[in-house]
């Protein structure tokens, strides 16, 4: 595997855990099906602490299924994943633990539409992190402010723009101090005026050292952010490369062409 480019930079979540392993999420030969349909076909795929995972191909190649199983929003067929070596607990409270521990952030924005911005960010912290209410929101406060909608805090979702949306969403996944965040498309649904606010935060967050898996098809934020590219066709995870490697010159008639159709 490669060595994340961040590793170097000294940030609290790049330091080998107590397994003295820097892997943070891996999957091991993982099947899954809907139906007929084999969605993830042998899946092996390690994350490093504090790598940014960039991950593209085609529609319907299992991209956001990939992203899903990770915090067992979708449950595997066959194969292993594990957080931290452990492997995913498949209910009950440990399941809402790993859930807070892998945030997840949508297309959708998919907030709490009648919450205030504020109680969308506060709510997880309190329920699940235990974190006492005065806490939280001046924790929330703060990441607010980092994503530069503070001024929103006592608004609901709709009045706001999908950009500043999609901030909080993303404000709302730091608050459960995540050990990795995965984000499935993130800018696809916004105006295109309102998607490089959005991937401003998360190349600052990349910047920082937080583990992110991005399912993007922002081959500008690929380049900038990404410590590895995964190529993702029919359900099979293709080519892995630097982004300068994949780009320049992909290996495989597939990303060639998908390469070929987006650039
Ligand atoms: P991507 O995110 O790369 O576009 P998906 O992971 O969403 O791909 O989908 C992979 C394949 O699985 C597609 O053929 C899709 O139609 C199918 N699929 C996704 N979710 C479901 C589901 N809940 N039930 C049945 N088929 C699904
Ligand atoms: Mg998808």
């Amino acid at each position: 595997g490669s060595t994340p480019q961040h590793a170097a930079q000294g940030s609290t979540n790049t330091s080998q855990g107590a397994s003295g392993t820097d892997v943070l999420v891996q999957l091991k030969d993982v099947n899954k099906h809907f139906g007929d349909l084999h969605v993830l076909k042998d899946i092996n795929l390690d994350v490093h602490k504090g790598e940014v995972l960039v991950v593209i191909g085609p529609s319907g190649s299992g991209k956001s299924t990939l992203c899903r199983t990770i915090n067992r929003l979708e449950p595997i067929d066959t194969g292993t994943i594990t957080l931290d070596s452990q492997p995913l607990p498949e209910e009950g409270r440990p399941l809402a633990r790993l859930r807070a521990d892998v945030g997840m952030v949508f297309q959708s924005f998919n907030l709490f539409a009648h919450k205030t911005i504020l109680d969308n960010v506060t709510l997880g912290p309190i329920k699940v992190r235990k974190m006492k209410s005065a806490d939280a929101r001046k924790r929330a406060m703060e990441l607010l402010e980092r994503v530069g909608v503070a001024n929103q805090a006592e608004k609901i979702p709709a009045q706001l723009s999908g950009g500043q949306q999609q901030r909080v969403a993303i404000a709302r996944a730091l608050a459960m101090q995540p050990k990795v965040i995965l984000f499935d498309e993130p800018t696809s649904a916004l105006d295109p005026e309102m998607v490089n606010e959005v991937l401003d935060v998360m190349v600052s967050l990349a910047k920082e050292g937080m583990t992110m898996v991005v399912v993007t098809h922002e081959m500008g934020f690929a380049r900038k952010a990404a410590d590895r590219v995964v190529f993702m066709a029919d359900g099979q995870i293709v080519e892995q490369a630097s982004p300068e490697e994949f780009f320049d010159n992909p290996q495989s008639d597939r990303a060639k062409d998908f390469l070929g159709k987006i650039l």
